[in-house]
């Protein structure tokens, strides 16, 4: 078994296989280790909309940072397919944010502005759409929108990796990291490794490796509790989302309705009440769903930081460590953009300052003395 790696990349959800992807790519011999199974925590939990529009309240930072990313997804799915035969199950066909009052169409005003979105008024949207509510008054519609199935995803960029070299570790986790020499030891449940470079990626709890590396931020959960309906006499074709509440057809036929935002909550299951509450909600935008046929719910822990944003970038005082973490509902959509960005400050390459800036590690003093 090899134990001597250029780079180390902790944790296998969908962040931690694009950095390793992206990696690997550049001829770099990489090692991923995962705890679980590939995909399984978070990032088998999402919904997998690439919903870049979200972010269209922040046209100066977030949102170009997403939509590069979104784009970035059909380039990345090709490679992975030539390599290795495997897509991830992306699905066009758009997405229709309702609006039910004025008051809520002007508050997609902003995403409105965007060249991407256009209105639509609400008799086009119930031809769309037959059988959604009837109260609407129009929705803002995107055509481009698209959704994958993130853990497949996942999989596939690991294949992607092995193809190009690199080692998968599944079942190991990583419990300690210490300086050797020029790198790093990282000591893992199957023994110890060496790398040059180390990156954490292991979402929620990346605050372990934080501290290992002497800095104090603490990552916390915002539990997300979702489940999966199928029905063989009801048609959607299109995303339906309001107030951070949808119902996605995905390409396997299935339809994903989610979901629940409990900050704090470390627990991984989904709770009756919660469930409910999905359901009926999600009946106020498409009443059809109370005949569509429940096949399972589950839940998952978004990794959030202090202030919301994504660490992406070096650590403050050791050249060798890198963290990509912390990308609480957004994970999925900016996996390619986080992995290309890692990848840039690993080699020295021009990077957006903005970005750099924006999801440094060293923001919030965390230094530990
Ligand atoms: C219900 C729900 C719906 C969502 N919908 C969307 C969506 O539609 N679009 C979107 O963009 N985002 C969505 N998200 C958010 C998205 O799932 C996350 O942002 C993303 O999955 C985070 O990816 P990650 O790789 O950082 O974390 P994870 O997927 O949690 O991966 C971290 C991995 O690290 C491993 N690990 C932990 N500790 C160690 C260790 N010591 N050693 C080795 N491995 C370790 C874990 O086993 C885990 O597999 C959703 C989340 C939830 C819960």
């Amino acid at each position: 078994m090899k134990t001597v790696f250029d780079v180390v990349v902790i944790g296998g959800g969908i962040i931690g296989s694009s950095v390793a992807f992206n990696l690997a790519k550049e001829n770099m011999n990489v090692a991923l280790f995962e705890a679980g199974a590939i995909g399984s925590k978070a990032t088998g939990a999402a919904a997998g909309m690439l919903g870049a529009h979200s972010e269209a309240d922040d046209l100066e930072l977030f949102y170009p940072f997403a939509r590069e990313s979104q784009q970035a997804y059909h380039i990345l799915q090709a490679e992975v397919q030539s390599l290795t035969g495997l897509d991830f199950d992306m699905k066009a066909g758009g997405i229709f944010k309702l609006a039910y009052s004025e008051t809520e169409k002007q508050e997609l005003a902003g995403a409105l502005a965007l060249e991407t979105m256009k209105w639509v008024e609400a008799a086009e949207v119930k031809r769309a759409l037959p059988g959604v509510a009837e109260n609407i008054i129009g929705a803002a519609y995107i055509e481009d929108d698209v959704n994958i199935m993130p853990a497949q995803a996942s999989r596939a960029m690991c294949k992607g990796v092995q193809a190009l070299g690199g080692t998968i570790f599944e079942n190991t986790s990583v419990v300690a990291l210490s300086q050797s020499g020029s790198g790093y030891e990282v000591k893992t449940t199957q023994g110890a490794f060496t790398a040059q470079k180390v990156v954490v990626a292991n979402g929620v709890w990346s605050s372990t490796l934080f501290k290992e590396a002497g800095l104090s931020h603490e990552l916390f959960p915002i539990k997300g509790e979702i489940l999966s309906l199928s029905s063989d006499q009801v048609t959607l074709k299109h995303t339906i989302f309001h107030n951070g509440s949808y119902i996605v057809p995905r390409r396997d036929g299935s339809f994903v309705v989610g979901s629940t935002m409990t900050a704090h909550d470390w627990s991984d299951y989904p709770t009756v009440a919660n469930i409910e509450k999905i359901i009926a909600k999600a009946k106020t935008m498409f009443p059809d769903v109370a005949k569509m046929k429940i096949e399972s719910a589950w839940a998952g822990l978004r990794p959030q930081t202090f202030d919301t944003k994504p660490f992406i970038g070096q650590h403050p005082e050791q050249d060798g460590i890198f963290f990509a973490t912390g990308h609480s509902r957004n994970g999925v959509l900016l996996a390619p953009v986080t992995g290309m960005m890692i990848r840039d400050l690993m080699l020295g390459r021009a990077v957006n300052q903005n970005w750099v800036e924006a999801f440094k590690v060293g923001r919030g003093n965390p230094v530990l003395i």
